[in-house]
């Protein structure tokens, strides 16, 4: 029997896979095997197993759920409607979007600052969309 050693995961600097760009060099870490540095289009940037970025198993940090969709993307467009003039971070509308991926928009969630001053990036963060209570849970 011949086998070939064959490294069938290679991976190169600058690849992308979906929203991910590859940014470092393969290294080979157990259990995972073969993983990669990569930054996602919204600029988070985390390892990922090679073999899910060749097989198209993990196209994003997670964002692309939202960024894929379509709802999410006009609920998004009208927050920052509201307050782009507000701001003095997000007069551009793909640095909002960007930040909001990153921070983890999802739909129905509301945009809050820490303090009672401007919409900025670094005073804003999102509150998830509230589930509707138990009955049971409500006394205090
Ligand atoms: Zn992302």
């Amino acid at each position: 029997m011949h086998h070939r050693k064959s490294k069938i995961h290679s991976v190169y600097l600058g690849d992308k896979f979906g929203m991910w760009t590859v940014i470092g060099r393969e290294r080979f870490v157990m259990p995972y095997g073969y993983i990669v540095r990569c930054r996602c289009l919204c600029g988070t940037e985390r390892d990922v197993i090679v073999r899910n970025l060749t097989t198209g198993k993990s196209k994003s940090c997670g964002c692309g759920v939202v960024y894929n969709s379509p709802k999410a993307i006009i609920e998004l467009w009208k927050i920052w409607q509201e307050i782009r003039n507000d701001s003095s971070g997000w007069s551009n509308w793909e640095t909002f979007l960007l930040w909001s991926l990153r921070t983890g928009f999802k739909i129905g969630a509301t945009l809050k600052h820490k303090y009672h001053t401007l919409y900025t990036p670094s005073n804003c963060f999102w509150r998830p969309k509230r589930r509707p209570r138990s009955p049971w849970k409500t006394k205090r």
